[in-house]
């Protein structure tokens, strides 16, 4: 198991060559790994189970985390009621949990950390199989934008854009199509995230497009579950106004027509 610190002398330390610390989870003696090649990490001098949630970290992991202050990192957070433990990618100070998912993950296990962490968002790695970012940018077109609400879209078949085994998911997840590398400007749409977000609206997946820096200031300042929540209630009602206004023209404009016709008879 890989991961960005360990307790030395009781405190969060990066690997440093040569240092000896022990995991901040299971409190096993870990050794920081200083090499060439793989980023500097720390790991258990035994194989050990630790935290079986645990992904072993990437660049792209690291990358994202650096984004956020150090004593977000890697913290354990703990179910009062049961005593689980896990370790967060980053739980920020209002308590929202952000799990930076770069391997393949069943459904179930999705569904368990998101009952375990309650308010948390996923980042999901979409560089890591082939076939993510063709299938978005195929289905890009799909994307119905929402009148008066930049950034919003809806989607009447999410499968078209997004992998099936994030589809049911109850928080919301955003898309990471381009990674840790850099995109030419003909590929606009792989730039932003892509945030699919729980639930249904009038039975559209709603989805949003958010730069990176939005979502480090929305993760750092809101708790994103209930404003998730806030912005799907009030979409459904602005969608639903919407489309009585607009049957409300059809009305109207049939009207005039009719009394026309009518005028014409005399
Ligand atoms: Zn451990």
């Amino acid at each position: 198991m890989k991961m960005k610190f360990a307790l030395v002398n009781g405190q969060k330390m990066e690997p440093q060559p040569g240092l000896k610390g022990t995991c901040t989870y299971c409190q096993r003696n870990m050794t920081a790994k200083c090499g060439p090649v793989r980023i500097w990490h720390w790991a258990h001098k035994s194989k050990c189970s630790c935290d079986p949630w645990w992904e072993n970290e990437t660049d792209w992991h690291r990358t994202w985390k650096n984004h956020f202050p150090t004593e977000w990192q890697e913290i354990i957070h703990i179910d009062s009621a049961t005593g689980e433990k896990h370790i967060a990618d980053i739980k920020t100070a209002n308590g929202l949990v952000v799990e930076f998912q770069h391997s393949a993950i069943q459904p179930t296990e999705i569904q368990s950390r998101e009952v375990f962490y309650k308010n948390m968002v996923w980042v999901v790695d979409g560089t890591r199989l082939k076939k993510d970012y063709p299938r978005f940018s195929k289905g890009f077109s799909c994307l119905r934008p929402i009148p008066t609400v930049q950034g919003f879209f809806l989607l009447a078949f999410p499968e078209e854009c997004f992998p099936k085994s994030w589809l049911k998911s109850s928080v919301p997840v955003y898309f990471d199509f381009q990674g840790i590398y850099p995109v030419d400007q003909q590929e606009r749409i792989r730039s932003p995230l892509w945030c699919l977000f729980p639930g249904r609206v009038e039975g559209h997946a709603l989805v949003a497009g958010v730069s990176r820096k939005q979502f480090i200031e929305l993760a750092s300042t809101d708790s994103h579950l209930l404003l998730a929540r806030d912005i799907l209630n009030n979409l459904s009602q602005l969608i639903r106004l919407q489309r009585q206004n607009a049957a409300a023209q059809q009305t109207r404009a049939a009207y005039p027509r009719y009394v026309r016709r009518r005028s014409h008879g005399f």
